[in-house]
């Protein structure tokens, strides 16, 4: 691969090949390998010329490429973006099937209309609406784990706050992209919903953790020292939930702002 400074302060890479049927010097880009410089076999032309040629396309070049790598891009959010099939809540031993369903295709209506997603029996989700956008079926899903979280995550905080005797003021249940939980000073908790896809003993440090932050609200070697009385594995979970994050299905790891 030889690199071309181009017209406008841009530059590439390209790659010469000879070809035998050529009579004149031809130019080609590929998504897979992007420009390819096609010179005849009895070319006789300096380095200099041939790049003075490239640049005379620099703008057919940038904007090919250009429109290379937003279908790259594309593609790779659609790849992020496909439909789960389940969904598995190990925190509450739950393990759903997701059945993706649009009810009356031929209707402008149902054509438009955002998905949803209801619960058809045990361990059973029905998504309907418009899913030909996997990003906003995963948006509804996310939603119901919210609302699912919702059900689980306040009482399980409650019930451990008063065995502990460690009282917040008020708990809500959000969908971080960063953290699994927080605390105020004046004794709010944040949890995030996504809790529920992590084993239960985690689940546990993270409400352990922001209840021991109603009365310490630093990292210190008190913090520790309380936590350590409650949860005697304390650290070792905190480190092993390092990797928390990458136990997520991809779909539930798109950073979506709208999300925060
Ligand atoms: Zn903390």
């Amino acid at each position: 691969m030889e690199r071309v400074a181009l017209s406008h302060g841009q530059s590439c890479s390209y790659r010469i090949q000879t070809s035998a049927r050529s009579r004149k010097i031809r130019l080609r880009i590929t998504a897979a390998e992007g420009l390819i410089v096609i010179l005849p076999e009895n070319a006789v032309l300096s380095r200099e010329e041939l790049e003075k040629l490239i640049r005379a396309k620099s703008r057919w070049i940038t904007r090919h490429l250009q429109r290379f790598d937003q279908l790259r891009r594309t593609a790779c959010e659609a790849e992020t973006t496909t439909l789960p099939r389940s969904i598995t809540l190990p925190s509450i031993n739950e393990h759903w099937v997701i059945h993706y369903a649009t009810p009356y295709p031929t209707t402008q209506h149902a054509k438009c209309s955002a998905p949803r997603v209801t619960i058809m029996g045990q361990g059973q989700l029905q998504v309907t609406g418009q899913i030909d956008h996997p990003v906003d079926a995963t948006l509804a899903l996310r939603a119901w784990i919210r609302s699912k979280a919702n059900t689980v995550l306040p009482d399980w905080l409650g019930t451990l706050a008063r065995e502990l005797h460690l009282p917040f003021s008020r708990v809500t249940i959000r969908d971080q992209h960063t953290r699994w939980g927080s605390c105020t000073g004046n004794g709010r908790i944040s949890l995030n919903c996504k809790l529920l896809l992590l084993p239960r003993v985690w689940v546990h440090y993270v409400l352990l953790h922001e209840l021991c932050h109603t009365r310490i609200m630093n990292h210190g070697p008190h913090f520790w020292n309380l936590l350590s009385r409650y949860e005697p594995q304390a650290r070792q979970i905190s480190t092993e939930m390092r990797t928390a994050w990458q136990k997520l299905p991809d779909w539930l790891r798109t950073r979506r702002k709208s999300m925060e």
